[in-house]
């Protein structure tokens, strides 16, 4: 039992959320009705305050981000806030706080340079056989970190633009994958969505076309509608890309949109960002993950959050994203693995970042050094040219073999041995972040800590009869090496040097 006191301290104020705390006389048609939750968005301070508690001193400089750039919650997405917790990931992604006002001028308005590869107004044309295509500014929820917080007014996209989006789409042979985005497509009347997914059907190499949606996180209602779900069947394949940054947006609701999504044969893939305070650990992140596949939905781009203005006070280091991935790889299944990666600033696409296991690398030597979660180091080989076996692979003739002409695996493992080593010592620890090495030269001193091995090796390897080196170099740290290479190793590096056994 926790002494009294103990328990004052450790007391946490109840949860206060949920639709019956928020919501108690709303019916059920109302709660499950897309229209009503949409309609019925959170978009001014004075209405939020009926809901949270907002700091008197922060009131006008909530009212001063709020000039900025709008707000909208759904009552799904606000019921999912703990109205006790000033610090709840919800709130965070979706309420204005102080700090949104005291670094809004840091970052810019757009940080990946979409307008510099605009061919047209809502195009952004930057990869070679792809295309992005923004027909919305509206969104169920407002995300305080948006990308794109520069266009999100609510003034529709006009058709006539969407018309000279889909007219350079079908002008542009190589586009064959095109990203439906916004702003948020799904919060489209049904019919005008179609009349875009149709537009582009139509055009005959576009082969896929994906949709961006946080709708089934801030709005699952949506996908109660029938009609929508047949609609989208159409025009396949589509695929949707969804946005879940937490796993408190992974509720049954979630679960059940999803669900229905899937039915309609759409395969769905998450994209989260990293933000500082919502999901920037190792468990969140976790929990995240293995809540999404538990929905069916993969787990697909960890996106370091763009230098945005106004989400400074969202943004974490790259350091932090690395820690995380290091944390998942090995840790849990393959499949809750998203792909971290870095939009980079003014358009150059996104750059895949993450922890290093591949410690050393040699084409030349045909030979890795690659360390796993645990962070223990192997020896990987690559094959050789297959004229360079014996046919058939014997004992006898091996030998022959490495006698003959057995001085590349000896170089190899002369040089390797010795890297091993010396990455081993370099990379020991393995449990951070370290930087890969290739075909960088091998350090002797390393290698067995009298210099001589790597000497011998490529000794040897050149045939010379003074190779003794494998004894010598064989590294500590690699713990790993598959059997043909153990084989290798001994056969062409002997024990008088000649290169005979
Ligand atoms: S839903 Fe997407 S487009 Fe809309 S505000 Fe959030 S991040 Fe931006």
């Amino acid at each position: 039992m926790p002494s009294e006191s103990e328990s004052e301290h450790d007391k946490k104020p109840p949860q206060c959320k949920g639709r019956a705390y928020y919501f108690p006389n709303v019916t059920d048609e109302e709660w499950n009705d897309w229209h009503w939750q949409f309609r019925n968005r959170v978009t001014s301070l004075e209405e939020l305050a009926r809901f949270l508690p907002i700091p008197a001193a922060e009131w006008d400089l909530r009212k001063q981000v709020l000039k900025d750039f709008r707000m909208g919650i759904t009552p799904y997405y606000l019921s999912l806030i703990d109205a006790n917790d000033p610090d709840d990931p919800i709130l965070r992604q979706a309420v204005p706080i102080a700090d949104e006002y005291h670094y809004r001028a840091i970052g810019d308005e757009d940080p990946l340079g979409e307008e510099n590869f605009s061919p047209v107004p809502g195009i952004t044309h930057r990869y070679p056989d792809r295309c992005l295509m923004v027909i919305s500014n509206s969104c169920a929820v407002y995300c305080r970190y948006c990308t794109r917080k520069r266009i999100m007014y609510e003034d529709a996209v006009p058709d006539f633009e969407i018309d000279r989006m889909v007219d350079y789409i079908a002008r542009t042979p190589v586009i064959r994958d095109v990203v439906v985005s916004g702003g948020d497509p799904l919060t489209y009347a049904t019919q005008k969505l179609e009349r875009v997914l149709s537009k582009l059907r139509a055009i005959p190499h576009v082969e896929i076309i994906r949709i961006g949606s946080r709708v089934p996180v801030s709005l699952p209602q949506r996908m109660n509608d029938p009609e929508l779900l047949e609609m989208l069947e159409k025009y396949h394949p589509l695929w949707i890309n969804v946005h879940f940054n937490h796993p408190n947006e992974c509720t049954p609701e979630a679960a059940k949109a999803c669900d229905k999504l899937l039915r309609a044969g759409i395969p769905l893939n998450n994209q989260s960002v990293l933000l500082k305070g919502v999901n920037d650990d190792l468990v969140t992140m976790k929990a995240l993950v293995h809540g999404l596949l538990k929905m069916r939905v993969r787990p697909y781009y960890l996106y370091q959050c763009d230098p945005v203005r106004g989400s400074e006070h969202m943004r974490t280091t790259i350091a932090k994203g690395i820690e995380i991935m290091e944390g998942l790889r090995g840790h849990t299944s393959g499949l809750a693995q998203p792909m971290y990666v870095i939009d980079a600033p003014g358009g150059g696409g996104k750059i895949p970042v993450g922890p290093q296991y591949m410690l050393y690398y040699s084409p030349k030597e045909g030979r890795a050094i690659l360390r796993n979660y645990k962070g223990k180091v192997y020896e990987y080989l690559e094959p050789r040219p297959l004229e360079s076996y014996p046919v058939p692979v014997e004992e006898p003739a091996l030998v022959g073999r490495s006698n003959g002409n057995g001085n590349g695996h000896a170089n190899g493992n002369g040089c390797g041995n010795g890297a091993a080593n010396g990455n081993g010592a370099t990379f020991g620890g393995c449990g951070g972040i370290s930087a890969p090495r290739f075909d960088v030269p091998v350090t002797p001193a390393r290698s067995n800590g009298n210099g001589r091995s790597n000497g011998n090796g490529r000794s040897n390897g050149n045939g010379n009869g003074n190779g003794n080196g494998r004894a010598e170099s064989e590294p500590s740290a690699v713990v790993g090496k598959s059997r043909w290479a153990r084989r290798r190793s001994t056969r062409v590096v002997n024990k008088d040097g000649n290169g005979k056994e």
